[in-house]
């Protein structure tokens, strides 16, 4: 029996086909995307429209086929296809979801989906119900399945070519390949339906019966839905992926742009301290990893203050720029470059042997600093004080590093500006505790943990003890005796160096009165005066104060200044001398030499006497340098007629060279160290015995006030 095929079916029955093609090269990419139970949902929706489809194709063939018989079909076993069709599409949806898909895999499973195919399509055929039974052209038969295997294959491998992308190529690429696709998928199912023999004498058996037409058009009509929803979410889902990593790109630059902030300096774009501590917590951790060391060093700009005063804050600003750049220059790329304060850098230098390393840095700091910085057209040299910690030696936290660096920089600072400093444990225990300090120093005052040693100047000439300097020292009830270059800078900070310093001051006068009444030759008591205690409207008020307690002459009471006190207000400083001097004070510019050393101020000020600092007498013996110097000095003191003092005389050697300069005194642990008052007044007692006495008018007498100098 022959018959033919309705057009319009054959048709809705390719279009179909196409779709499935079509929806299928997209389940696969969206399966293989998806994790989870999401991947599970898509699995199980994909299964179904593809099944749905793919049955369909095959069963709106079927009614396409118009025979002179209606035909009759047995559900169970249109169901039982339908059920061939859901498997096979479930495990080719399957297939293609996996991240890897080898060759021999793929030929496998596309020989089970033709398997699966056909076995859809002959079960299908064979529902309907007929008498005598079908028959099947082997050949026909062999074609549609190897037909059905070669389309699986295709199939398999396009869907997994095209599981990734969006562009347009892509999906255009899968509209041709559903066309491809979708066609080979009918050609199986027509084939396979030629491959059926229906004898001429076939009555119908008992079964369903289907009005064909309509039939196919509610089962074309269900594919469609089942695949135009699949479809329409497969889109939507896409677009909710795309437009969320859009949404994500976004927040995550506007996050970056926030980070980039926190972590950034706005005048140098160098990383802040959060951008430095988020680099050393990575060095660190590459530091354990490699065994190496890395170095942080805090670095502060000397006088940037001045420089913001005079030229302005313009300047300033870029001058740190400038300086910012030529340090990023010198360093390393993996070397990271912070701006903490103001006038505050850091470097992390990673990947260091031994200290050593990093001295080469500093090295190559101070070569670029050498250059003179131009700001508004006028050049400026800066220099920095450079502190320096070393992982995994000084701290294994970034705090402890970092506070450490800060405390080694604040101790090159003191030292001399322009220099550089190694954290050493000495230096913390002071920093470590810096507030504990300041509160039990508060309380030292009060409870009288403080105490004056006594220091001998001595005239070079005759070798009398012409005065007393009072030297501060704090019996520490746990610490033991702290030294005042730990605590007196420390007092300066928070202020309490006034009343402080008050205390010394009334301590030191009270003394001699005690000495002076016990019957000690009077010597003359010097005093430090700090800064801030220099700058203190009631000084001179106070001074006057302390020598009438006592009943002391000004002139037994000599106060010591250094440089930077007096020239930090010259003017202002001025009207002081000139108060204290008309007093009868006598007054030092103590550590002289390393202070600014702008002589011209020498002659202002009603001075008496010049400390030469330790440091030039210390390398005397082996310093050409220092021996000009201090030539130099004594020379211009005592062409302004002021006496001069040299300070740390340690040895015979430092003594006789300086009496053949010509200097006037002496102080040092070579007469003798600061001492007890007890000790100092035995000290003085065994001097009377030995040497000549002299007069206390001698003693009194103000060097500024003198009309002409005349060397001894
Ligand atoms: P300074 O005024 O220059 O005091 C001299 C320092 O040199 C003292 O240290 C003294 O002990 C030390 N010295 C004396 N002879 C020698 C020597 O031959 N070789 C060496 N290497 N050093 C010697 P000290 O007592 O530790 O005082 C240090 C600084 O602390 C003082 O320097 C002074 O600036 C400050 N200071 C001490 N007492 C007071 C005070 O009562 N008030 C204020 N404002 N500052 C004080
Ligand atoms: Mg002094
Ligand atoms: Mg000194």
């Amino acid at each position: 029996m022959q018959g033919t095929y309705t057009s319009w079916m054959v048709c809705l029955s390719v279009a179909i086909a196409v779709v499935v093609a079509y929806t299928t090269l997209n389940l696969a990419s969206r399966i293989s995307s998806a994790k989870g139970r999401a991947a599970f949902a898509w699995l199980a929706g994909g299964t179904l429209s593809m099944g749905v489809g793919i049955w369909s194709v095959h069963f709106i063939a079927v009614l396409a086929l118009k025979l002179p018989i209606e035909l009759t079909y047995d559900l169970p076993t249109t169901i039982v296809s339908l059920g061939i069709s859901l498997g096979t599409s479930g495990f080719a949806l399957a297939l293609v979801a996996r991240s890897e898909l080898s060759q021999a895999r793929l030929a496998i499973g596309s020989l089970i989906m033709g398997a699966g195919i056909s076995g859809m399509l002959y079960s299908g055929v064979s529902a309907i119900r007929i008498s005598p039974a079908l028959e099947y052209e082997a050949d026909l038969v062999a074609a549609s399945i190897v037909l059905a295997a070669i389309t699986s294959y295709a199939t398999l491998w396009l869907a997994v070519r095209l599981r990734r992308g969006h562009s347009w190529s892509v999906v255009l690429t899968r509209v041709l390949a559903a066309f491809v696709v979708g066609g080979a998928i009918a050609a199986v199912h027509y084939v396979g339906l030629a491959s059926v023999a229906i004898s001429p004498d076939a009555r119908p058996l008992p079964g369903t019966t289907l009005e064909n037409g309509w039939f196919a058009i509610a089962l074309g009509l269900f594919a469609f839905g089942v695949l135009g929803v699949t479809l329409i979410t497969i889109m939507y889902d896409a677009y909710l992926a795309r437009h969320l990593r859009d949404s994500d790109f976004l927040r995550a630059q506007v996050h970056a742009n926030a980070r980039h902030a926190a972590r950034h300096d706005v005048l140098t774009n160098l990383p802040n301290r959060l951008g430095l501590a988020e680099a050393a917590e990575s060095a660190m951790a590459e530091a354990t990893r490699s065994g190496r060391a890395f170095a942080l060093m805090v670095m502060d700009v000397d006088r940037l203050k001045t420089i913001n005063d005079s030229l302005g804050h313009e300047a300033g600003d870029e001058l740190l720029r400038e300086l910012s750049q030529r340090l990023r220059a010198v360093l390393r790329r993996s070397d990271t470059l912070a701006r903490l304060a103001g006038d505050e850098f850091a470097i992390l230098a990673c990947d260091l042997d031994d200290a050593q390393d990093a001295e080469r840095i500093v090295a190559k700091i101070t070569d670029l600093l050498r250059d003179p910085f131009v700001t508004r057209k006028l050049e400026c040299h800066a220099s920095l004080s450079i502190g320096i910690s070393l992982f995994p030696n000084d701290g294994a936290s970034f705090e402890a590093l970092l506070r450490r660096a800060e405390v080694a920089m604040r101790t090159a600072k003191e030292a001399s500006g322009g220099s550089y400093r190694f954290y050493a444990p000495e230096m913390s225990s002071i920093a470590d505790n810096r507030l504990v300090l300041e509160t039990e120093l508060r309380r030292a005052l009060e409870l009288e943990q403080l105490e004056l040693h006594y220091q001998p100047k001595v005239d070079i000439s005759t070798g009398r003890v012409r005065s007393a300097e009072a030297l501060i020292r704090w019996r520490h009830p746990t610490r033991g005796v702290v030294p005042p270059n730990v605590f007196i800078p420390l007092a300066e900070e928070s202020g309490l160096i006034v009343p402080l310093g008050e205390w010394v001051l009334r301590r030191a006068c009270r003394q001699l009165r005690v000495w002076i009444d016990s019957g000690m030759r009077p010597v003359r008591v010097a005093v430090n005066l700090s800064a801030k205690q220099f700058r203190q409207a009631e000084l001179t008020s106070v001074v006057e104060s302390a020598l009438s307690e006592s009943r002391l002459e000004p002139g037994y009471l000599e106060l010591e200044l250094t440089e930077s006190a007096v020239m930090h207000d010259a003017e202002q400083s001025a009207k002081t001398l000139q108060k204290l001097s008309t007093m009868g004070v006598h007054i030092s510019i103590d550590d002289f030499g390393t202070g600014y050393s702008s002589l011209s101020y020498l002659r202002r000020f009603p001075l008496d006497k010049l400390k030469i600092d330790r440091s030039f007498i210390r390398d005397l013996m082996l310093n050409p340098d220092d021996v000009s110097i201090v030539r130099a000095i004594i020379s211009l003191a005592h062409s302004l007629r002021l006496r001069v003092v040299a300070e740390g005389v340690e040895t015979a050697e430092q003594l006789e060279f300086l009496k053949n300069l010509g200097c006037d005194q002496y102080q040092g642990f070579y007469y003798s160290p600061a001492v007890p008052p007890e000790e100092f007044a035995a000290l003085i007692a065994r001097i009377r015995s030995e040497r000549p006495e002299y007069t206390e008018a001698d003693m009194l007498k103000t060097q500024s006030r003198l009309s002409a100098y005349t060397p001894t």
